[in-house]
């Protein structure tokens, strides 16, 4: 069988490492907010701001990396927030915590990225802030999303939970906004053994608020200067995360070559691949297929599982459509057409750094063979 991801591999592909570094913090004593988060903070912050001085903030999960920065920036109640419906309902349930509204933007249908020009438009006088996702690990186009959120005075903060390594033009995703939100879950490019997340920002006051925040509200004489709740990583992860930043560039590597290799190898006219927007760098969280014919994702989906391929669909309902989240789109926007077609015709297919290219060969081979049987009809 061919999974679409697979941490038992990449822990597998590492484990000589992770064994050592988790033994030492069994050793230690010390098992949450040590010594091997604030190492992990250090050097993941340098990585994505590209030298010292940035801060990491290690939090719970993603989805508190998200709220917190929000929080942080000055995001609360009364609020509107504005972000892509087709994306995680993690981002949409972020901005909830923080006490603020999430309003839905559209996405480009060839990035599936945030459209800027659709951000202008969901803008009202409570706009407080723009997240852009860099879904699948591509980055959104931030050159003209900055430039709005200057012009508007709203804040960005950006979900990187997808996005670990990708680059936009020169820069890391995560080093463009406010703040910066980045998951650790077990599947994602840079994954933990367990649940983990980051907040990175140049800010050192978003720094020390997110720091507060992430516990009691405490500053380091342990007194609440304001209400904060619990979102701490623990120092397993961090180790094992600090283990496998080492390989990160190398593992980002091998999955945009099995991303080469499907280019390559896949060829059934109607079938669209993946783009990589100039001048970016892809990390290929996910490598997502498009097959615009009305059903047909799904059969192809049915297809590859009679054969042993696993693949999944990211994301079958646009968070707008959701029950927890229904809401109108933006005043500004009618529908949202990219989103909508998105669900429709999107399916990731196995994507890991540990993936063979024989793999790759075998998933390329049985979705030609498919859209043959189709073309015949
Ligand atoms: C995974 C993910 C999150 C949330 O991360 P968790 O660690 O699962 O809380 C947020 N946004 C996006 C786009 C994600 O893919």
């Amino acid at each position: 069988m061919i999974v679409p991801a697979n941490p038992k591999a990449q822990y597998e592909s590492h484990r000589t490492e992770i064994d050592r570094a988790i033994r030492a913090v069994l050793k230690s004593g010390r098992y949450i907010l040590g010594e091997e988060v604030r190492r992990l903070e250090e050097s993941f912050a340098a990585y994505v701001g590209g030298r010292a001085g940035w801060h990491g903030i290690g939090v719970g999960n993603g989805t508190e990396a998200l709220h917190l920065a929000l929080a942080a920036c000055g995001v609360g109640a009364g609020d509107e927030v504005i972000t892509p419906s087709f994306t995680s309902v993690a981002t949409a349930a972020a901005i909830g915590m923080a006490g603020a509204r999430p309003v839905w933007a559209d996405i480009e249908p060839e990035s599936f990225t945030i459209d800027p020009g659709s951000v202008e438009r969901a803008i009202t006088p409570r706009t407080r802030a723009v997240v852009p996702v860099h879904l699948y690990g591509q980055p959104a186009d931030m050159t003209p999303i900055l430039k709005i959120a200057k012009r508007r005075r709203l804040r960005v903060i950006e979900d990187c939970a997808q996005a670990h390594g990708a680059r936009y033009k020169g820069r890391s995703a995560g080093s463009f906004g406010d703040a910066a939100a980045f998951s650790f879950y077990p599947t994602k490019n840079l994954g933990a053994l367990g649940d983990g997340g980051m907040v990175v920002t140049r800010h050192p006051e978003v720094a020390r608020r997110v720091r507060r925040l992430r516990e009691y509200g405490w500053d380091a004489d342990r007194i609440s200067r304001c209400k904060g709740g619990n979102s701490r990583l623990d120092e397993i992860q961090a180790a094992v995360l600090r283990v496998k930043l080492r390989h990160l560039d190398r593992d980002n590597a091998r999955r945009a070559a099995r991303a080469a290799d499907y280019a390559r190898l896949l060829k059934c006219p109607g079938l669209v691949l993946p783009v990589e927007r100039r001048g970016c760098k892809h990390v290929y969280h996910l490598y997502v297929i498009r097959v615009p014919v009305e059903g047909r994702r799904d059969e192809l989906r049915e297809y590859l599982r009679d054969r042993g391929i696993e693949t999944l669909v990211h994301y079958p309902v646009p968070v707008h459509h959701q029950p927890a989240y229904r809401g109108r789109p933006a005043a500004g926007l009618k529908c949202l057409p990219a989103a909508e077609s998105a669900a429709r015709e999107v399916l990731s297919i196995p994507m890991y750094p540990e993936l063979a290219e024989r793999g790759v060969r075998t998933v390329a081979r049985a979705i030609n063979a498919f859209f043959k049987t189709k073309g015949d009809r």
